[in-house]
């Protein structure tokens, strides 16, 4: 038996935040219904070959999974469950946003069998919300974490944005003050990226809005690095901290480039050298799925030398770190001088700055930079 991640993804939002680049729509309710009938179809699809299968982990991100009503993701995981050999323990985790939940809601996807509750709570400051135009404000967070208490979730993620116009340092301490005394399990912290595609992108490329500073970014990061480390939070991946035990084991299984399967629209799904991802748009999804096919977009196949720079760039990433064989010896000597690398037993360790730069990291460990895995949400 081998053992795999199960991704599921909900394209489904309230409204559409201008930075956001995921597969997510605002206005598709309508297809909700169908869209969770079809997500128990492609699991009934595809089952036979994940037969020597059995699910460590499932994660059910998004757009918005709390969108949909708690009777929709109730069934949802009982359906899956019912076709997939999904592991008793599994991690099971469920995206939201704190304005899509309450005790009552969270109450039952507990009781369903959600056991990690992941919240896009991106900032404490009601200047940084607006711009990036979520749909909550600060106060929502602490709501819904109190409320995720009440109903029983004991592992709780806070996903937290950095470098947003007009965020200052001052304003990304408060947000990570805020963060701990809230007292989460895990904190997933990101720096915000333009993405070319999207409102904000075509804002920046006119000149609107500035992009974001590279330096106040790398500043932000130490401070998350201090403050999330003085608070007990162990940083165990570049954007990712947790208290001891509470690392997210669905995602440690992308990097340490276990097997995946991935349902729902442009989900992707990996197994050994192979990849392959669904058809983007959900409508697409949907008519692919109804008619009885898979509704696989694209594939390719990865040759040994690229899973082999793959797996250290995805290594790399986290502090397992990477084994010293085959590396340039002078090259190593000068990362570990730089104080982007450090020897232990496990072998080699990036430090703090080393996660910060890590595409430098990887440029100087390995001749090319392969693409990592793509994860929704
Ligand atoms: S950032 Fe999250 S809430 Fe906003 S549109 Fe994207 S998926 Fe939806």
């Amino acid at each position: 038996m081998i053992a795999v991640g199960l991704y599921v993804h909900v394209p489904f939002c309230r409204t559409r935040c201008g930075y956001c680049d995921f597969n997510a729509y605002a206005g598709l309710d309508d297809l909700a219904p169908r869209y969770v009938r079809a997500l128990a179809a492609e699991a009934s699809l595809v089952a036979p070959a994940w037969g020597d299968a059995r699910f460590t982990t499932v994660f059910v991100g998004g757009g918005t999974p709390t969108t949909l009503p708690p009777t929709s993701l109730e069934r949802l995981l009982a359906e899956l469950r019912a076709i997939l050999p999904i592991d008793d323990d599994a991690e099971v985790t469920i995206e939201a946003n704190p304005e899509t939940v309450d005790e009552g809601s969270l109450g039952r996807l507990r009781a369903a069998g959600y056991r990690r509750l992941s919240l896009g709570a991106q900032s404490f400051d009601r200047v940084v919300l607006a711009r990036l135009e979520r749909g909550h404000d600060p106060d929502a967070v602490g709501r819904a974490v109190r409320a995720a208490r009440r109903a029983g979730f004991d592992n709780v993620n806070l996903d937290l944005i950095y470098g947003v116009d007009g965020e200052g340092l001052a304003s990304w301490r408060e947000t990570l003050r805020a963060t701990i005394a809230l007292g989460p399990e895990h904190v997933s912290a990101y720096a915000l990226t333009i993405e070319p595609a999207t409102p904000l992108g075509r804002q920046v490329a006119d000149g609107l809005r500035p992009a974001p500073d590279p330096d106040v970014q790398a500043d932000m990061y130490e401070q998350a690095c201090e403050l999330l480390g003085a608070a007990g939070y162990r940083h165990y991946e570049v954007s990712n901290w947790a208290r001891p035990g509470f690392e997210c084991r669905h995602n440690l299984g992308y990097w340490r480039r276990h097997p995946y399967l991935g349902l729902g629209a442009g989900a992707h799904s990996a197994r050994g050298p192979a990849r392959w991802w669904n058809l983007r748009p959900p409508r697409a999804y949907l008519a692919s799925v109804e008619a009885g096919s898979p509704p696989v977009g694209g594939a390719e196949e990865l040759t040994s030398e690229q899973i082999e720079l793959e797996e250290r760039f995805l290594r790399l990433r986290t502090r397992e770190g990477v084994a010293p064989d085959g590396l340039d010896p002078a090259v190593v000597d000068g990362l570990v001088d730089a104080g982007l690398l450090e020897r232990a037993p496990a072998g080699l360790i990036p430090t703090e700055r080393g996660l910060l730069l890590v595409n430098e990291l990887v440029l100087a460990l390995v001749p090319q930079r392969p693409r990592a895995p793509a994860t929704a949400g």
